[in-house]
């Protein structure tokens, strides 16, 4: 007899396992599968996870080079790429190892195995020796993520022509590494491979890089990239690769028609990800998809089959694990009878580079478009005596208030710490704060928290250091 839950999550990533947690927390018989063959998805695996790592270390081999300049002399720095991808390795273990132990523990069943549709009510789960077995449900929760799209007629092979989880696992630093595509795993892997004595180059089809963040960020980010180092062909659109000798000749083209062929050893391809919806057998039970092929469905997160759901990444919305597990959680207290929801609102954005790049909220561009008016209040590291002092003074905080009410409608950081200082903002829009509530609140002295404070105190034009 086939064993029977009231609730089966298909795919164990972000989105899956924090879905699966939280549907046995309310009491329902659960079960997640996942065909990986370890818990944690796309974000621990191939992600989030071995990328933070990758440039956190890359981040201190660069400084470390650095420090005779801050009166720190040191030996001679090498490198031993090896050791440090061993460590990222580490880091994905353990990680995901601890998802499984969650998983136990919160007693949810963890099926190995790829996952499809039987019928509405049943999952065949398929392992890596073939072997088949079927479970019933009562509710399914699709969650299977997405997968990195390559450009018409170019193939990954993981060596040469990569896509990010080639990215993060190259053996030699290349002498030269041409990106396709500036976006967030461009910036964040070129910077990876700059800091470890690659040349990059960044092939971007439009005029700006990271495209929906706030303009005047993204280009103070690109200035501070170029300083570092990486090379920026804007408005340039990769149209054919082709494998040579040594590595791959790179045909761009720029607006007027121009061509110029790119040599280099690697060419990583990041230009967006595809929802991943294979083998899952959505047409038996019918499952409905949008224009881009993303399971659709509606604020419930109800596909048009009222007992299968879909969240993260094979849905609408942003391409981010925290977006994931928000709907994860999300549905799984809307199956159990609850009122779950998701503020697309305030789902912040970062981007791990140095400096980092925090987003959250509505940009200028999108506030000129809707009509309303605004006020800007912004405070630049270079005054905040926290960055003076350990000398990391680049970027700026941004935020933009309603200019009636003076709600926070959005902010914008570029600088040390952006990930973080970006929450603060997160919980104050919650509240629906004004960027008077924020400057009122202490901040601590001295701290990069207090860019945040004297932002919020410029919209009003009251900044006390500048
Ligand atoms: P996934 O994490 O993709 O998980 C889906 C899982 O389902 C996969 O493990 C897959 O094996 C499994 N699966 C698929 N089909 C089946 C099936 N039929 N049966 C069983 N299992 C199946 N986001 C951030 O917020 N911050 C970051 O710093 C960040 N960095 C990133 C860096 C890189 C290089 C990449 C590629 C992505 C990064 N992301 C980051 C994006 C983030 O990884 C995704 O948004 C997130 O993982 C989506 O979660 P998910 O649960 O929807 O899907
Ligand atoms: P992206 O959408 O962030 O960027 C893709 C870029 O490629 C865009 O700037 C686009 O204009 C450009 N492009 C598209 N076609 C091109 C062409 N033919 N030639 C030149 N440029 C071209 O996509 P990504 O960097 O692949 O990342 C995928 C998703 O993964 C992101 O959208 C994000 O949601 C997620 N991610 C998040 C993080 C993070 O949160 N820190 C890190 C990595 C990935």
């Amino acid at each position: 007899m086939s064993e029977k839950f009231q609730a089966v999550v298909i795919g164990g990533g972000p989105g899956g396992y924090v879905c699966a947690i939280r549907l046995s927390q309310l009491g329902l018989k659960t079960a997640c599968i996942e065909s990986r063959g370890s818990l944690g998805g796309t974000c621990l695996n191939v992600g989030c996870i071995p990328s933070k790592s990758l440039l956190n270390l890359s981040e201190e081999f660069h400084k470390v080079k650095n420090l005779s300049n801050k009166g720190i002399e040191v030996g001679e720095v090498k490198l031993n790429l090896e050791k440090m991808m061993k460590n990222k390795d580490k880091a994905v273990d353990v990680l995901t190892k601890g998802v499984e132990f969650l998983l136990k523990k919160n007693k949810v069943s963890y099926f190995k195995g790829l996952g499809s549709f039987k019928s509405k009510n049943e999952i065949l789960i398929k392992d890596t020796n073939n072997q088949e077995k079927i479970i019933k449900t009562d509710n399914v929760i699709i969650a299977t993520g997405s997968v990195p799209v390559s450009l018409p007629g170019i193939e990954f092979d993981e060596k040469i022509i990569l896509s990010s989880t080639g990215a993060l696992e190259i053996k030699d630093v290349p002498k030269k590494m041409i990106i396709v595509g500036g976006g967030y795993i461009g910036l964040e892997m070129g910077s990876v491979w700059s800091r470890l004595g690659a040349e990059v180059h960044v092939v971007e089809f439009l005029e700006n890089i990271t495209p929906g963040l706030d303009k005047e960020i993204s280009q103070e980010f690109m200035k501070i990239l170029k300083k570092q180092g990486i090379v920026f062909h804007m408005e340039h659109k990769v149209e054919k690769i082709k494998k040579s000798k040594s590595g791959a000749i790179v045909s761009t083209v720029d607006k007027e028609g121009k061509t110029n062929d790119l040599e280099c050893d690697v060419v990583l391809i990041s230009v967006g990800r595809k929802p991943n919806t294979e083998g899952l057998n959505l047409e038996l039970v019918g499952i409905k998809l949008d224009e881009r092929n993303r399971i659709k469905t509606d604020k419930k997160f109800k596909t048009n089959q009222k007992n299968i759901y879909a969240i993260g990444d094979v849905i609408d919305g942003p391409m981010l694990a925290h977006k994931a597990e928000d709907e994860g959680i999300a549905v799984a207290e809307n199956i159990a009878g609850q009122s779950g929801h998701v503020n697309y609102d305030t789902i912040p954005g970062v981007i791990y580079t140095t400096p980092e790049v925090a987003s959250i909220g509505k940009t200028e561009e999108e506030l000129k478009k809707m009509n309303i008016e605004y006020k800007i209040g912004k405070f630049s590291f270079f005054a905040n005596s926290r960055a003076k002092a350990i000398d990391d003074t680049e970027g700026f905080v941004k935020i933009l208030a309603d200019a009636k009410t003076d709600k926070v409608l959005g902010a914008h950081l570029i600088g040390p710490h952006a990930g973080e200082l970006i929450a603060e903002i997160g919980v104050a829009m919650e509240f629906g704060a004004s960027s008077e509530d924020i400057a009122r609140t202490c901040h601590a002295h001295p701290t990069f928290s207090e860019a945040v404070k004297e932002a919020a105190l410029s919209v009003d034009k009251r900044a006390i250091h500048s």
